[in-house]
Formats: structure tokens, sequence, C-alpha cells
């Protein structure tokens, strides 16, 4: 069986070919799947009876599923999405003025162990296959569909969910491509961003094969904090990630976006603020400060609203471009470094692997 979130021109042409219909009927296949998002072969009127039968029994339905809603005080909303093996991954939409943002997941879990992050406790269950990715973007096109925002559509994706994307390169990049091609969802590279803990190799791959944004999560200066915070730090250090940055083909007038989240009395001083400055020389760069959100049993506390904003101006004052990311979604742990699909599969998985647990193919330890 075919997944339909899956479907590609090359996927779709031998099986037209095997039932004896033209060509040209793939490209309203996908025209139904992608833009009209419909799932249901027996539903797309444009082709003929038989074809349509034909086709049902060749495609496998949405792979995704809206198990639970969550709509925060402040709009966010966050989709807790069940995946066919009964495992539970997160997906939010967070409206912002005129902007209207889908954050989505790579992983079931993650195995990077980042110590301010819930996804981490629940160690990695698996990577998300490409059907799921795709999937998790069409049920949010659907709910904006069932929800007035003020902004008119879908107009950032961000891979910031639960999981590292580039740890899933093999989805993530087919997924990439669906997304973005004409023939597919349509959204333009430009708007897409993956977001990694900074997977070396992975991360030039990525650009080599993709037009999208990189943001690197950064989180400390020194590589004793961060090898602390992250233990990918043990594998590349600041180093070797800011070397390999500064050797990315970013495209012209794009830079690297690094995430930084704010921790009281860890990395939050103003000497923090000055060796940021001089390891970000030589990037075309922006950083992004990030409250850090507590959950249950995390190890450190928010930097205080002051601390962060003293922070961003000597940032600024120092000629680095540093916004504040607000806190969105958090009473319904949909905010940053909070999801963890609580209260489902993933729970339970939480008990059975404990913190951080290592995959067979977890880049950390190569
Ligand atoms: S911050 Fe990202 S990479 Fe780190 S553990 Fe959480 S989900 Fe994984």
């Amino acid at each position: 069986m075919l997944a339909v979130h899956g479907l590609t021109p090359a996927a779709i042409g031998p099986v037209l070919d095997r039932l004896g219909a033209p060509p040209w009927r793939g490209a309203q296949v996908l025209d139904w799947v992608y833009r009209r998002e419909t799932a249901d072969p027996e539903a797309m009127a444009t082709l003929p009876a038989a074809l349509r039968r034909s086709l049902a029994a060749e495609f496998s339905g949405p792979a995704v599923e809206v198990a639970v809603r969550s709509v925060s005080a402040d709009g966010t909303r966050k989709l807790a999405v069940r995946l066919a093996d009964g495992e539970l991954v997160e997906s939010v939409l967070i409206p912002d003025r005129h902007r209207l943002t889908l954050c989505i997941s790579s992983q079931v879990g993650c195995a990077m162990g980042c110590r301010f992050c819930a996804t981490a406790r629940l160690g990695l269950r698996r990577h998300l296959r490409v059907e799921e990715i795709v999937g998790q973007v069409q049920l949010a096109r659907a709910e904006i569909g069932r929800q007035a925002f003020e902004a008119p559509g879908l107009t950032n994706l961000v891979f910031m969910g639960m999981g590292e994307p580039l740890h899933n390169l093999d989805a993530l990049v087919p997924a990439l491509e669906i997304l973005s091609a004409p023939w597919g969802l349509g959204i333009s590279p430009r708007r897409i961003t993956v977001s990694t803990v900074g997977l070396v190799p992975q991360m030039h791959e990525l650009l080599d094969r993709t037009g999208v944004n990189l943001a690197v999560s950064l989180t400390a200066t020194t590589d004793e904090v961060r090898r602390d915070l992250m233990p990918i730090d043990r594998r590349w250090d600041l180093s070797d990630l800011l070397g390999a940055c500064r050797a990315l083909p970013v495209p012209r007038r794009r830079r690297i976006t690094f995430e930084y989240v704010m921790l009281s009395g860890v990395n939050d001083t103003d000497d923090d603020a000055r060796r940021l400055v001089s390891l970000l020389q030589g990037i075309r760069s922006k950083v992004n400060l990030i409250f850090f959100n507590p959950f249950p049993g995390a190890d450190f506390q928010p930097s205080p609203r002051a601390r962060v904003e003293a922070f961003q101006r000597a940032l600024l004052d120092r000629g680095v471009n540093a916004t504040l990311r607000e806190s969105r979604g958090a009473d319904v742990a949909a905010a940053c470094g909070q999801l963890a699909a609580q209260g489902g599969v993933s729970t339970r998985a939480s008990a059975r692997s404990g913190a951080a647990g290592a995959s067979s193919d977890d880049p950390r330890a190569s």
C-alpha cells in the first residue's frame, strides 16, 4: 500500500501505469491529496469511477489523527497526534498577529538528552516516517479550517517539536520535498526552519539538499556548560559546531538562527553575552533568546525577565541581532521545551526508558 501523504510524482507514476491510466492523471491525484486535502481516492471527483476504486485499494489513508486538542489562553493550539501504532507526538499552532506558525515533530521522543527539554525524558521511541511528518501539516491545515485564526493561513513551518530532525534525515528530506514542491504543499523553503542541536555532517547535507532555514540550539558559551546541558557537545564541541556554521552554504540574504534558552544562573551572565558575541564572529546570524519553560522535575529556573532583557541589550550593543521569543502556550504545556505527549502512550514510554535513552543509531556515540 502507498501512504497517501508520502505520494510523489515518482511514486504515483508506476501505479497509474499498472492500472492502465494515463500518466497525466498523476498530477490530478497529487492535486487532490495536497492542495485540496482529500486523502480518500473515492472523493477525487475529477477521476473516473473505476480509477477511484482501484486507487482506493492501492492507498493507505492518513497515517496520523488528532487524539487531543488543547487551546491556550493566548490562542496557541496544541494537537496531540496519534500515529498508527498508538504512539503520540505533538504539533503546535502559534498565531501571532499576521503570522501563523506550525511547529511539528520529527521523532517520537528524542535521543539527544538536552537537560532543559521535557521530550528528552522520553528517550527515542522511533523516527517518524515521511507520511507522519507531512500528515501533521495536513492535520494542522484542517484545524485551521475549523478555527478562525487572524492570519489567513499557515505562514511559517518550524521543525522544533519533539525530536531532533537531523537525526531523521532519511525521512526529513523527502518530507521537505513534498512540503515545498509545487505539486505538493507549495510552502516556500524560506518559510521553513529546521532546528538542530548541531549534528554537523547532517547540517551540511540538509543545506546541500534543501533550501530551508537552519536554526542551531546553542544555549551555552563554554563547552563545560554546554556539555552539561547538551550531551551532543561531547561529539561536536563549540569549535566544531561554529566552524561548521562558518563553512555552511547559507544562501545570500539568509542567516543562521542561534537559539539560546535562558537558564537562571547557568548561562545568563554578562560574561556569557560577551563570549556569545565573540563566538558568532564571522557568521551571518541572529540570536533568539528563549524563556525557559519549566516542566515537572526540571533542574532549572527561568532567567528573570530583567536579566533576559539585559542579556539582549548586551548583544544588541555589540552589533548582534538578538530577539526575545516570548513563551507561548505554557498553560497547555505547548511551549518550547515542554512537549512530552502527556497523558498518552509516550508517558508510559517515559516510565520504561527513563531519561534520555540512547538508541542504537545515537549520533552522540559515533
Ligand atoms: S531540545 Fe530538541 S534535540 Fe534536545 S532533547 Fe529536546 S527535542 Fe531533543
